[in-house]
């Protein structure tokens, strides 16, 4: 692409630099679409209810540029995220699941998920060591991070957090802008 770009205007070598480009974009597409189909179609065949964590990926994938008055924040880290998502096609493969498996798809919502104990369904922020370590803060169970989400979405349990009270006052503190439940983000 690259090289198309530096090659001289109308030129042959800009016209079969970005020709080979499309075709590149292309496969990758279908590859994307091949793997949706079949991923799918297992799901549906293996499973008798198949549940996705409800993410929201237009949000997620949302421009973190931002505007001119508010640039937006982490904007490399951010756009390598997005890349990640599209690259995995999960809206269509969660809309093609949907096709299969019709009344057995269900979608559970995304927050905390995370936090949550899939051994005893505690909620706790401090349980989430590291991006990649959960160690429950009330039963000591041990997991990796990704594996005990998922296993709360399998199990259709999101979670409710606790809520939050003033110490012995018994009443509850207003929210603040940045939630204290919010999992640790990827370095
Ligand atoms: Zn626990």
């Amino acid at each position: 692409q690259r090289r198309a770009a530096r090659a001289p205007k109308e030129s042959d070598l800009k016209t079969a630099g970005y020709s080979r480009v499309a075709k590149l974009k292309a496969r990758e597409a279908n590859r994307r679409k091949d793997w949706c189909e079949k991923t799918s179609t297992m799901l549906a065949r293996t499973y008798d209810v198949v549940r996705f964590e409800k993410l929201n990926i237009k949000t997620m994938t949302r421009s973190a540029k931002g505007t001119i008055e508010e640039p937006g924040k982490r904007v490399a880290q951010k756009a390598g995220l997005n890349r990640a998502i599209l690259a995995q096609g999960w809206g269509l493969l969660r809309q093609r699941t949907g096709h299969k498996a019709p009344g057995r798809v269900e979608d559970v919502p995304a927050p905390y998920t995370s936090l949550r104990c899939s051994a005893c369904g505690w909620i706790d922020k401090n349980s989430r060591k590291s991006q990649a370590e959960f160690v429950c803060s009330s039963c000591g169970f041990t997991c990796n991070a990704d594996t005990n989400a998922a296993t709360n979405v399998a199990a259709g349990q999101g979670g409710i957090p606790r809520p939050r009270r003033t110490a012995g006052a018994g009443g509850t503190t207003a929210a603040t802008s940045r939630s204290s439940v919010r999992e640790p983000q990827p370095k």
